[in-house]
């Protein structure tokens, strides 16, 4: 590596040399012509070397961000600088590595897949969502073409040709297909492809679910008010009907309002106990106390029904606490209580029992009544689930008694069971945490 163009090098070595001849033989013009051609390269070299190193210097700077550091000769300028840019260069590395290190761990933590594809549809990068949902091993994942994904149809003309450079779409999850993916392909500028994926069975559930609901409360509301409609029109259109027909059809007109009246209540108590889920208030309720509220509510309407209705003795429960909310206690039972009573034909009974446990208490409600086929067992606390829909509007149900019953028991901590068989009665459990009980 030479210091200085060759061609420098060789004009001062000869006029070196011819200084130095004229100087052994004695010839003064050959050697004050030899000393001042070398005196003047020389100055000419130390101001090239000079200005090259400035230059470099002026490079670094504008490269690195602008730093002058002392220094006594040119030299020792440009290696304080170097040795400064490289420690700022090292440092600018490792704030960069990190900051990459904690995007890459922001990216996997993230809850949608988020992946990277080649233009032949390989894949690159993707987080850990990404493999779960693409079904992929992410061990072997990385080069894979995604087969399955392409052959949507919402993607494979994105991959085939130019063209649209988003796509969005549904998938399933190809091992089960049951369950559905959204997912988001946008063609980036370099041609590689970035997927975004996220899971909406759940979000699918719900709207389905909000469908259903609203599909169900339309149609309980409109039979009792196009038969309102229907007595109501009778009414106007004929004011000379006899006393007792008019008497008859205010009687169901008022029947119809009621049962408006219950759904409308049973739909107010269901989203108050949705929009506060959780754990119900932790007021002392004794359950002797709740028992015999009970009796009193229900005995007479048993009574006309010409069922039995049997509590459990004082004797039995004293001493037995829940924490709660004694109101939406007594709701949950009472419609345990009631149901007993609705389907239960007449002359038969609905006994309640207590049966303390290790850490609760299970409040069963047995009825000796038509009882339930065992396929409606795990769909009855469905809202607007029944078993016989004519039987249950006849005895002024509204379909949503046990999906309260069941809400109230779980913001408690508890769970309903039931036990029943067609002909053999029903027996509805209530099972609920004794918090404490004082004897
Ligand atoms: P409903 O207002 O119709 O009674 P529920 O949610 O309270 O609604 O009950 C849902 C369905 O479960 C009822 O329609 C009825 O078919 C059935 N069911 C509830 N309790 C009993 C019972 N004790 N005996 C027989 N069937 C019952």
């Amino acid at each position: 590596m030479r210091i200085l163009p060759a061609s420098a090098i060789a004009l001062l070595l000869a006029t070196a040399l011819i200084a130095a001849f004229g100087i052994l033989l004695d010839h003064r013009i050959a050697a004050g012509a030899g000393f001042t051609v070398f005196v003047a390269g020389s100055a000419w070299a130390g101001a090239w070397i000079r200005s090259r190193l400035n230059n470099l210097r002026r490079w670094l700077q504008s490269r690195e961000g602008l730093v002058a550091l002392p220094g006594e000769h040119a030299w020792e300028t440009l290696e304080s600088e170097l040795r400064y840019y490289l420690k700022h260069r090292d440092r600018r590395w490792h704030d960069t590595r990190r900051r990459l290190e904690q995007l890459e761990a922001l990216a996997q933590e993230l809850p949608v897949g988020v992946a990277l594809l080649d233009c032949g549809g390989r894949l690159l990068e993707a987080n850990r969502k990404a493999y779960e949902l693409l079904a992929l091993d992410p061990e072997r994942g990385r080069g894979q073409r995604l087969q399955g994904w392409l052959r949507e149809p919402e993607l494979a003309d994105l991959f085939a040709a130019e063209g649209p450079s988003l796509r969005q779409g549904t998938a399933p999850y190809h091992p089960d297909p049951s369950r559905t993916l959204a997912f988001t392909c946008t063609r980036k500028d370099d041609g590689t492809f970035l997927l975004v994926v996220e899971e909406i069975t759940e979000q699918l559930r719900l709207q389905k679910m909000r469908e259903d609901f609203v599909a169900n409360v339309s149609h309980e509301l409109r039979s009792p008010l196009t038969s309102l409609r229907g007595f109501a029109e009778t009414l106007l259109a004929d004011p000379g009907l006899p006393t007792d027909q008019r008497q008859e059809f205010l009687r169901i007109m008022d029947g119809q309002i009621e049962r408006m009246q219950s759904l409308v209540d049973d739909l107010l108590t269901l989203s108050r106990l949705e929009a506060q889920p959780g754990q119900a208030s932790q007021t002392p309720v004794a359950l002797d106390a709740l028992l015999s509220e009970l009796a009193d509510r229900y005995q007479a309407r048993a009574a006309e029904a010409g069922i039995d209705l049997r509590m459990p003795g004082t004797g039995e429960v004293a001493g037995l606490t829940l924490l709660g909310d004694a109101d939406a206690l007594h709701q949950a039972l009472g419609n345990l209580v009631e149901n007993g009573i609705k389907y239960t034909p007449k002359e038969g009974s609905v006994t309640v029992t207590v049966e303390p446990r290790k850490d609760t208490v299970a409040i069963h409600v047995g009825d000796t009544g038509i009882g339930i086929e065992p396929q409606h067992l795990p769909r009855l606390t469905e809202r607007f689930y029944r078993v016989d829909k004519g039987r249950s509007r006849e005895v002024g149900g509204t379909g949503l008694g046990l999906s309260i019953v069941k809400h109230i028991l779980h913001n408690h901590g508890g769970r309903l069971e039931v036990e029943s068989a067609p002909g053999q009665g029903s027996t509805f459990s209530a099972i609920l945490p004794v918090r404490f009980s004082s004897a």
